[in-house]
Formats: C-alpha cells, sequence, structure tokens
C-alpha cells in the first residue's frame, strides 16, 4: 500500500504521521498519532496515577524553597560563584563541613529575619538547563546570570537570557569581579537593556547584584535578591504530603553503591523505603544522602538527594515518581524501556529517504559516534549540542549509543559494527579496550572541554579532521 501511496520505503524506516493517516485510511483503520507525553499520561493513568502537579487543593499547599540555575559566559565566574555560596554556608557551622558534589545544593539564608532556603543546581551553563527542559523537566525557578564586569555582556550571555526567558523563568543578574581594575558594573546594565533587562534602579523590574565571587563580596546580596525575586514573581508553592515527584538532575553508576542518581524533589516527600521510577529506571530507596554525604530520612519540596536503590542509571532531565509497590515501578520503567527501543529504532532510520539511502551504504557523508561520559549530565548535553552542529544536507550525524562510565568492549564492538567513532567526556578506555580498538582502527577520542568536543566533530563534519594518533 505503502509503494502505491508513492512511498518507496522499506520495514526499517520511519515515515511521516501524513503517511501514517493516509496509510490508515487505505486500509481501513483508525489511525491516532500519539506523542511520545501523551503515551507516558495514559501509560501513568493506566496505573491510576497523574504526574506533574500537586493533589490535594490549595490548602495542601506549602512553600517551598526557589531552585536556581547559574548561567552566563564561559570564564566568568560560574563554577566560583557556585564554589562561593556553598562555602559561605559551610561556614556557618555545619557538621563535617567537606561538601561533595552531587549536581545541587541547598543554602540557609535569612532574610527580614526569616529563615530561608535556596537550591542551586550545581552544573553552571545552559547546556544541563537546556537538556533537562528537552525532556519536558522544568527544574529551575530562577536564573541567576552572571556577567563579568570587566568583560561584559558576550555571546553566551546572550544565549543563557535567551534561554531563561525561553523557559519562563526570572532573571537575576549577577555582575561579577567587581573587585577587578576596569570592572564597569553600569556599563553592563547599560547593555542589558537591548536584552529586556532593565534594572531596578533604572525603572524597570530586574534585579543586578555587583558582586565578587573571588573577594566574596555581597554573596548575601545576591541570595537576598534571588528570594526576593522569587517573592515578587513566582509562587513556589507544593504538597508537601503526597508521594514524591520531581527530576533527577545527574546520575552515575558508582563502583561500590551501584546506580547513584540526585532526584531533586518537586513536589511530596521522599523516604528512604519508596518504590520509585525515574524515566525507564527503577528500584526501591535504599539510602538518600545530602551533600554533606549525611543521611536523609526525608526529602521534602526543592531538595536535593542523592538517592541510593535503583537498579539501573536514570538519565539526567528524566522525572522521576514515587509509586504504591514496586511491581508499578518495574511495570512502568518496563514499558517505557520498551517505548525508548522502538523510538531509537525508529530514530535510527529515520533521517533517510531513498535517495540518501544509496549514500549511507556507500559509508559516506555519515558520521556515527558513540559518547560516553563521567556522568549523565554531560553525556547528555554533548549529545545534544552536537546533534544541532549543522554543516549542509550531504552530512549527517548520528549518535547511535551514548552511556555513563568508561570505554567498554561492548563499545569498541559496537563502533566496528557500525564504523563508529567513541567519544569520551573525562572517562577512558582500559588498556585492553584501547589496544583492541587500535587494532581495529576505531577512533577513540577524548575530550575534558565540551566546547572542544563541537569544535573537532564539527570540523570532522566539515572534512576536513586528521586522524590523530
Ligand atoms: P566559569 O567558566 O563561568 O565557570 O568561570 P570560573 O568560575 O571558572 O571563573 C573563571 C576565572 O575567573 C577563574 O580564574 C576565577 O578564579 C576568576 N574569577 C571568578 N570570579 C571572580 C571575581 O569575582 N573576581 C576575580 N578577580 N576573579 C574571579
Amino acid at each position: 500500500v505503502l509503494f502505491h501511496l508513492g512511498e518507496m520505503v522499506t520495514a526499517t524506516q520511519s515515515v511521516s504521521e501524513d503517511v501514517l493517516e493516509l496509510l490508515g485510511t487505505e486500509m481501513n483503520y483508525k489511525v491516532q498519532v500519539v506523542s511520545p507525553e501523551e503515551e507516558d499520561r495514559e501509560l501513568l493513568e493506566s496505573f491510576d496515577i497523574t504526574y506533574g502537579e500537586s493533589t490535594g487543593g490549595e490548602e495542601a499547599l506549602e512553600a517551598r524553597p526557589p531552585v536556581v540555575t547559574v548561567m552566563g559566559h564561559v570564564d566568568h565566574g560560574k563554577t566560583r560563584l557556585l564554589d562561593t555560596i556553598r562555602k559561605a554556608n559551610v561556614a556557618e557551622g555545619e557538621a563535617g563541613g567537606i561538601t561533595q558534589h552531587i549536581g545541587a545544593y541547598q543554602v540557609k539564608t535569612e532574610l527580614e529575619g526569616n529563615e530561608r532556603l535556596i537550591t542551586f543546581i550545581d552544573t553552571p551553563g545552559h547546556e544541563a538547563f537546556t537538556a533537562m527542559r528537552a525532556r519536558g523537566a522544568q527544574a529551575t525557578d530562577i536564573a541567576v546570570i552572571v556577567v563579568a564586569a570587566d568583560d561584559g555582556v558576550m555571546p553566551q550571555t546572550v544565549e543563557a537570557i535567551n534561554h531563561a526567558q525561553a523557559a519562563n523563568v526570572p532573571i537575576v543578574v549577577a555582575v561579577n569581579k567587581i573587585d577587578k581594575e576596569g570592572a564597569n558594573p553600569a556599563k553592563i546594565r547599560q547593555q542589558l537593556t537591548e536584552y529586556g533587562l532593565v534594572a531596578e534602579e533604572y525603572g524597570g523590574d530586574t534585579m543586578f547584584v555587583d558582586i565578587s565571587a573571588k573577594q566574596n563580596i555581597n554573596i548575601d546580596g545576591l541570595l537576598e535578591a534571588i528570594l526576593l525575586t522569587a517573592d515578587a514573581a513566582l509562587d513556589l508553592r507544593a504538597n508537601p504530603k503526597m508521594e514524591a515527584q520531581g527530576v533527577a538532575i545527574e546520575a552515575h553508576l558508582d563502583r561500590g553503591r551501584g546506580p547513584v542518581a540526585t532526584v531533586l524533589v518537586q513536589r511530596g516527600s521522599l523516604r528512604v523505603g519508596d518504590s520509585i521510577v525515574a524515566g525507564d529506571a527503577y528500584g526501591r530507596v535504599r539510602r538518600m544522602v545530602d551533600e554533606y554525604n549525611d543521611d536523609v530520612t526525608v526529602a521534602l519540596p526543592s531538595r536535593p538527594v542523592q538517592v541510593i536503590g535503583f537498579t539501573s542509571v536514570p538519565g539526567a532531565g528524566d522525572t522521576f515518581l514515587v509509586v504504591d509497590e514496586d511491581r508499578v515501578a518495574r511495570q512502568i520503567a518496563e514499558r517505557r524501556q520498551a517505548r525508548t527501543r522502538n523510538a531509537q529504532n525508529a530514530a535510527k532510520f529515520k533521517r533517510y529517504s531513498l535517495e540518501d539511502l544509496d549514500s549511507a551504504l556507500k559509508e559516506t557523508g555519515e558520521l556515527t559516534l558513540i559518547i560516553k561520559g563521567d556522568n549523565s549530565g554531560t553525556v547528555e548535553a554533548l549529545e545534544d549540542a552536537l546533534l544541532k552542529i549543522v554543516v549542509g544536507d550531504e552530512v549527517q550525524l548520528r549518535v547511535i549509543d551514548r552511556g555513563v562510565g568508561g570505554i567498554t568492549k561492548a563499545n569498541v564492538d559496537l563502533a566496528i559494527a557500525s564504523s563508529a567513532i567513541i567519544l569520551g567526556f573525562n572517562v577512558r578506555a582500559e588498556a585492553k579496550v584501547a589496544e583492541q580498538a587500535n587494532r581495529e582502527g576505531i577512533d577513540i577520542r577524548y575530550y575534558s572541554v565540551i566546547y572542544q568536543a563541537i569544535d573537532e566533530i564539527e570540523q570532522a563534519l566539515k572534512g576536513m579532521l586528521k586522524p590523530e594518533y
């Protein structure tokens, strides 16, 4: 029937929604095209679960802390700022005082005599922010845009603003490095008016705070501005009494502890012993720890905790929810796994029409990649960024596998089978695996900077990359 409709496709190819509907009509079937989101909603409904909103109506809602992402141009001080905020809080007498990176942390601060909490996502930059949004998880309430006062508004500053505005997330501007010679905070305010960010002192409604992340100047002022912006622009409330729901912000495979995922509770309370599903991973919460590696028994809304007890590693940006029984968690995860497999199979072939199938078979015009990294956030971010590279119609980029952890024999085998290049982001191949790759002529490339990886792949796509040994 498809051939008669003028679609020269084989069984492994995808067709458009229009063609599917036409095919249905031809064959007397009613075809309904369902988005992945709808499909997932239906899956959850079949277990009597609704995801995404607090239950219990107005009375059940209680205030929750704002969740903040720090974005801005490279070298403007995002990482330093996150470190300074974290350390400033530790000084206030937290036991042990040593924090571990779990992907997010909470700080206590004071506003008008009240003790308040703020949650910071500990991965600076808009890649993670965007990767999460792409999966339908809005984890951030407020964006802090860092601009170095001695440098000014730069391309990634603008990008970060665009991302925040596209997500409808209010912005606080941190004018950083005011300790430096040549710092010109007024100029930053001037420049940003062009992007719709008008400082309060100029009659606008965006808070600008002059700080030095390095010299620890006015960090309190920034925290206060975050709370004031949250109070003025947002209604941050959630029901703490329901079964927990939220988003996984980081996950990796730990040698001793197995799959470890940092989740941000968005509503409800997460407890040790809960049956949990995150994306297509599931498990039972065996243990929860915070950024001080202290045990947590109950995590309330906006609290990030590291969860131990998943049977596999969830993806960064996957939503999570707690269900009544282990059995339900497993069934939801398995149904999602099946769906992911189908989608991946479809995606594998999606890019080809009959004309370019020919060239693909000749192994020209396509770069096939396998991505491995040290945590799922970076892997997602890298894949996202790579898939955005466009260098013309003749060349295509395909990611056939991605994952967290070192480069394994299985990765190299797959690379051999599909003529793929392997990218290792902050991970390496064992000597034996590297040897095998070498023997088989498989190219493994190591990176620790996302932009460098993107740059090189872009070059490769342009056909200019020379092999390196
Ligand atoms: P990121 O790329 O935005 O994460 O930037 P980093 O946090 O890595 O900072 C880039 C450089 O600027 C580092 O050498 C920091 O020590 C430095 N830096 C960050 N904040 C300040 C500041 O307030 N004053 C000065 N003088 N240097 C800073």
